[in-house]
């Protein structure tokens, strides 16, 4: 293990270099006209795989962007890991934000600025180069590694279910390692164990054929804009807590375990109400601001939509109005259930002076290994000899979706093994990686290999 850290630490420039190219791809899958850039980013990342050591690495053509596949499986009786990561990245717009160009991956304080530095390509080849480094030095892996990177992660990952279930056994593993997500801070190392799921919903009032004049007309018929409003209020009281009958019944609480873990953590309340610019900060009572974003499911409006709204006034009577709705999820809420139970309290609410629609659009299942998961465990010990700090152990508000495929399909746990940082501006201009922790966490890659062999004994 020494010699294969050594190695690591001898070639940290070459790395940056090389990975310097890799961003260099406008690898942007949202745009038509970058289609050939995205290909040749899959091609990279072959190539990458291939000159680390990589075995029956190919392009498996989709109705979408190749996925690229690559395995070493010399390790019998020993664990195998399925990597998972992307290589293409989101738009560069607003481009004059940035300042330096996008594709042209540039230091500055020891942070690598690139559209992708941190999302994801950095992370992706932070484990090839962790790959190689035992190949090249060792002459073999300590475990089976299946590497799979797509190229629509950005997009939605549209042919990726599909994909999973058509390759079932070439993709079989004993856990997927994913590095996608950020770390909890600056110095702050940690492992994510559990994510929330999504409902989205539009909704649809309407009232009258047309517009109406608020003088002739108003008194005489329901305003769907003030209908609306009556509905939403219904959906949380003013505690915080959803009216959805059923909403919380299958709502795993929170262990004393996981709390008093959460409490240790360095978060600064002030700071961020501060950073948020929130006067005051709000959410479900009975819970701390990280239990209620990690822990707890919510109800949210995400847009809404009715009558005048230009410059001036205008007396009208709006004949319709439209709200975007949305739950984040959490173990053990199922997305169809929550539909049904949300659907049917709509209906309830909705008064007969209006037509209400309730369409449903994309869901999202809720995902958490367990807090003592071996797996998850490992990738503690892992990080611990990488970043030379134990990590804490976290779970997030958000939703990664390919981690409930890859339990579904393969009935494959995941591990969330990310080293970005939350204001590494992933999605924005000026996205950056830091590289001390892109070299740290080829070390901890390394070391994660290790520890997951050494499972098996
Ligand atoms: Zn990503």
């Amino acid at each position: 293990m020494n010699q294969v850290v050594d190695f690591i630490n001898v070639n940290r420039d070459r790395y940056v270099d090389e990975l310097k190219q890799y961003l260099a791809i406008p690898s942007i899958s949202a745009l038509p006209q970058h289609a050939g850039d995205v290909r040749r980013a899959a091609e990279w990342t072959a190539d990458a795989l291939r000159s680390a050591g990589m075995q029956n690495v190919k392009l498996f053509e989709t109705e979408g962007n190749p996925i690229v596949y690559g395995d070493w499986l010399q390790a019998p009786g020993k664990p195998t890991i399925l990597f998972y990561g992307h290589y293409d990245v989101q738009p560069v717009d607003p481009v004059d934000l940035w300042t330096t160009p996008p594709f042209e991956a540039t230091e500055r304080d020891g942070e690598l600025y690139a559209r992708g530095a941190a999302d994801d390509k950095g992370q992706v080849f932070m484990h090839i180069k962790a790959v190689e480094a035992f190949l090249k030095q060792a002459g073999s892996l300590p475990v089976n590694m299946k590497f799979f990177v797509e190229g629509e992660e950005e997009v939605g990952s549209a042919h990726l279910d599909d994909f999973v279930r058509a390759h079932k056994q070439e993709l079989a593993a004993d856990v997927v390692v994913i590095s996608d997500s950020p770390m909890f801070d600056r110095g702050v190392p940690s492992i994510c164990y559990g994510l929330r799921g999504l409902a989205y919903f539009q909704i649809d009032v309407r009232g009258t054929k047309t517009d109406l004049h608020s003088g002739s007309f108003g008194g005489a018929v329901a305003n769907p804009a003030f209908v609306l409003a009556q509905m939403l209020a219904q959906m949380k009281d003013r505690g915080g807590h959803i009216k959805i009958p059923g909403f919380y019944d299958d709502v795993r609480e929170l262990s004393e375990a996981e709390r008093a873990e959460w409490k240790k953590l360095p978060f600064n309340e002030t700071k961020y109400r501060k950073e948020l610019g929130a006067p005051k900060l709000f959410g479900e009572s009975g819970f701390t601001t990280l239990e209620r974003v990690w822990a707890r499911p919510t109800f949210e409006v995400n847009g809404l939509l009715s009558g005048f709204t230009g410059e001036g006034a205008k007396t009208v009577l709006p004949a319709t109005a439209m709200a975007k709705v949305s739950m984040r999820l959490v173990p053990d809420q199922h997305p169809e259930k929550i539909a049904k139970q949300f659907q049917d309290y709509m209906s309830k609410v909705a008064p007969k002076t209006v037509e209400v629609k309730v369409t449903r659009m994309h869901g999202g299942k809720p995902w958490m290994a367990e807090f003592d998961n071996k797996f998850v465990r490992a990738a503690g010990r892992a990080i611990e000899k990488g970043f030379g700090k134990q990590p804490v152990f976290n779970r997030e508000g958000g939703s990664i979706p390919v981690v409930s495929t890859f339990q579904e399909e393969l009935g494959v746990p995941s591990v969330l093994f990310g080293v970005g940082l939350p204001d590494e501006n992933a999605h924005a201009p000026d996205e950056r990686l830091d590289l001390g922790n892109f070299h740290n966490g080829i070390i901890a890659s390394a070391y994660l290999y290790q520890e997951i062999a050494g499972l098996s004994e």
